[in-house]
């Protein structure tokens, strides 16, 4: 087996600062980092990233805190004005809106993409320091998508590798942005691209045929194939999943049953109707609670019986546009509040703050009816995730149809267009209305697939799809030691 070289925009370890020459390095959780930490522990590999403060890296407690890690922690460091440019202005005002389709939410500052590339180039070249002919690179996200170029400019050798967790959008929207060229040219030095879903590899393959001439796609039944520059791009689907036992075994806990129950008791004869997001505009917050309100209107006998529990997790608060985004949430609740409330009810719970793990899963467990309305989103795990907590398989899911997860989920969820307002209020009756023995057997699908489609299940396909790919591409392929004209 070859060594794994995992590159990310954020390492899994949190660098923080606690006072001159005083540091804390934590290490984070989450899916990803559960799946992907035991194969680099087996395998032996890298993980390279940034620790998420700007500045300059203290080599030592850095070094310290992650000796026991099993694998080989390296960071890169950014500027301020890079973290500002590349992570929040090219990543999360250009790339993130564009590919959610919400183009005028986009700044084409044409000094974001060259510190996005400079920033890239950086990665690349940590890359380049450590990696050998026979290993497997496997870089991660919309962060890093000029970082192939790099390497195929520095004659890196070993297998490269990209998986994409937003999703890819369809040409007429991609081609607004100003570096679709260059950015598709950079794409295809990868030998092998992975996307959430279809949909995703399909609007790429179709802004493949459209804006690169030179380039020949070819679909194939396991595959799809792109001949670009005398190479061979192999590229796939591969929908991330969640730990699913470990959600599960988390809803059994003592602590999550008796917090649940709690939760319950709260609002005695409602049901409740649980909406968990980042704060982002991509999620359908607004839309959602214009829904829940249109729905309090036109059907009286949800009032009183159901409430909207909506925590909102603050998120990247330094882009004004976010800022703003928020205040709309705030008074669209107020709104709902002050016209539906009364003596003993009332409709919206709202929390702006990130809930801990247990408390997570007690929503979970306790809430009967999931609202998982982003307007775009790569996959949405909050929705696998409450179905790997229904231990009871009770519960409705509302689903948007354009989240990545609609594509397995559509057996058991109630899929909705987040932009219509009414069909979204119909179907939160529906979903309230819904007997229990249909609520099982949707329930039940769901979990199945979730279940069985789980975050290791798609480490493994996506690494054994990629080793085929190293053992396919010659070695004539391998050793090109072209150089690529920079953009
Ligand atoms: N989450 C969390 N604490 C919270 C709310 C959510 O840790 O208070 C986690 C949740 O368990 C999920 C992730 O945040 O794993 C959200 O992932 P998702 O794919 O739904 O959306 P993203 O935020 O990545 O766009």
């Amino acid at each position: 087996m070859n060594r794994l070289i995992v590159v990310s925009n954020r390492l899994p370890f949190a660098l923080d600062s606690t006072g001159e020459d005083l540091w804390t390095v934590t290490p984070a959780a989450g899916g990803l980092v559960s799946a992907v930490e035991p194969v680099l522990r087996e395998r032996g590999g890298i993980w390279i990233g940034w620790p998420g403060i700007a500045g300059n890296i203290p080599k030592r407690p850095f070094a310290e805190a992650t000796r026991d890690a099993g694998y080989k922690v390296v960071p890169v460091a950014l500027s301020e004005t890079e973290r500002d440019e590349f992570y929040y202005g090219y990543s999360n005002e250009v790339i993130w809106p564009l590919f959610h389709d919400l183009q005028n939410f986009c700044s084409f500052d044409p000094a974001f993409w060259e510190t996005y590339k400079t920033v890239n180039v950086r990665y690349a070249d940590a890359i380049a320091d450590c990696a050998h002919a026979d290993d497997f690179i496997w870089v991660h996200d919309y962060h890093l998508m000029y970082a192939g170029q790099a390497l195929r400019e520095r004659s890196v050798r070993a297998a490269l590798t990209f998986f994409l967790h937003i999703p890819f959008p369809p040409y007429d929207i991609f081609s607004k942005l100003p570096q679709q060229q260059r950015l598709l040219r950079a794409l295809l030095q990868f030998d092998f691209l992975g996307f959430q879903t279809r949909r995703d590899l399909r609007n790429f393959v179709g802004c493949v045929r459209r804006v690169m001439m030179e380039a020949k796609a070819v679909a194939r039944r396991d595959l799809q194939l792109v001949r670009f520059e005398k190479r061979e791009i192999r590229l796939g689907h591969f929908p991330i999943g969640i730990d699913f036992d470990s959600f599960e075994k988390g809803a059994t806990s003592e602590v999550v049953v008796q917090r649940s129950q709690q939760l319950r008791a709260n609002f005695p004869g409602c049901q409740l109707v649980l909406g968990v997001d980042r704060l982002d505009y991509s999620k359908g917050i607004p839309e959602r609670l214009r829904a829940y309100r249109d729905a309090l209107e036109r059907h009286p006998e949800l009032r009183g019986r159901v409430v909207l529990i909506q925590v909102v997790v603050p998120s990247r608060v330094e882009i004004p546009r976010y800022h703003e985004f928020k205040q709309r949430i705030d008074r669209l609740v107020g709104d709902i509040n002050g016209r539906f409330s009364t003596s003993n009810w009332l409709p919206v719970q709202y929390h702006f703050r990130s809930l801990g793990r247990e408390d997570l899963l007690a929503h979970y467990r306790g809430c009967d009816i999931a609202f998982v309305t982003p307007l775009k989103d790569g996959m949405n795990l909050v929705a696998k995730e409450y179905c790997a907590c229904r231990i009871d398989e009770n519960g409705v899911l509302i689903l948007s149809h354009f989240a990545g997860a609609a594509e397995q989920l559509k057996t058991g969820a109630l899929l909705v267009n987040p932009y219509d307002v009414e069909e979204v209020a119909d179907t939160i009756l529906k979903a309230f209305r819904m007997t229990d023995a249909d609520r099982t057997a949707r329930m039940k699908r769901m979990r199945r697939v979730v279940r069985e489609e789980n975050v290791f299940r798609w480490v493994d396909s996506f690494l054994s799809a990629g080793s085929q790919l190293a053992r396919r591409v010659p070695s004539r392929q391998r050793n090109l030691r072209r150089r690529i004209p920079s953009m």
